[in-house]
């Protein structure tokens, strides 16, 4: 396990600083106590000979009484941290001693944070267009993740699992005729239009069904009045929840719920998420089931 840690160490090296005290400790070379960071890095393996200061010399000891002690600089890097040293008093044994922080960030954390240390570790790219589609504020985390899964068209419908080899039928478990592909489950099954034909025109929707997964994010991303947007996206996500529940449970059951249950039943659950919010608005009330 030890050894493991250890090989961490080039990881934590860019996190580790040190602030000079009475520069006892601190090492000239390896450790970061200047903005360039470890020298030995910085000037090279060739950088003691050419500075004559020793591998293992503590910052302390490239100093005399109060001046640092460096030959004159024959490199750009020597020249800067020449010039950094010009704005640095050389340690004093009187001074308290060196010490080191955890800084992330440029910023100096009094202990430890695995969350902010991992937030600068993990590979980082820049925000998908259709996050705040998916993941906003007020989001049912079920009905979300279901919506991600979908969005990165990674539900394990017929057509995925075909490929695969975990199975040899292709055809849509609730129609029976149709290929089961994400857009074909979730918007384009008789089923699952049905049930959008219920839910579409109580947000005021011009469409009455969607083509494909593009149309359905195009239309989410229009502009509507006020918080009208996330009522949107709520019953949206809502209504891809349930229809994939419906298609699991006649895979599994044998059972299928008539669309027009499973629009009440997507109806209820949209009263209940905005009415266990506080604050809640009037526009909640537009989508009360008449059917
Ligand atoms: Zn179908």
């Amino acid at each position: 396990m030890w050894k493991s840690l250890l090989k961490l160490r080039p990881l934590a090296e860019r996190f580790i600083k040190c602030e000079v005290g009475n520069g006892l400790k601190a090492s000239f070379w390896n450790d970061c106590w200047t903005p360039l960071g470890s020298l030995i890095k910085c000037l090279g393996d060739d950088g003691p000979r050419r500075l004559r200061i020793p591998l293992h010399s503590s910052v302390a000891e490239a100093c005399s009484k109060d001046f640092w002690n460096l030959p004159h600089p024959r490199s750009e890097n020597e020249v800067i941290l020449h010039a950094h040293l010009t704005t640095v008093a050389p340690p004093v044994p009187t001074s308290s001693a060196d010490e080191f922080f955890w800084t992330v960030d440029g910023i100096k954390l009094s202990k430890f944070s695995a969350p902010k240390t991992w937030q600068q570790c993990r590979p980082r790219e820049p925000p998908k267009e259709w996050s705040k589609l998916i993941w906003f504020s007020g989001c049912v985390p079920k009905h979300a993740f279901n919506m991600w899964i979908a969005q990165l068209d990674r539900m394990p419908v017929r057509t995925r699992l075909e490929r695969w080899g975990v199975t040899d039928a292709s055809n849509c478990p609730v129609c029976l005729f149709g290929i089961e592909t994400r857009d074909h489950i979730l918007l384009t099954c008789g089923y699952s239009s049905e049930i959008w034909r219920y839910v579409l025109p109580r947000l005021e929707s011009p469409n009455v069904c969607f083509m494909n997964w593009t149309e359905l994010l195009s239309w989410i991303k229009t502009p509507v009045r006020g918080n009208f947007c996330t009522l949107k996206k709520i019953v949206t996500q809502s209504t891809l929840y349930h229809i994939w529940r419906q298609r699991n449970n006649i895979l599994h059951n044998q059972v299928l719920i008539p669309p027009d249950t499973v629009f009440r039943i997507i109806d209820r659950e949209v009263r209940n998420i905005f009415l266990g919010r506080r604050g809640r608005r009037q526009h909640s009330l537009v989508f009360l089931a008449k059917v």
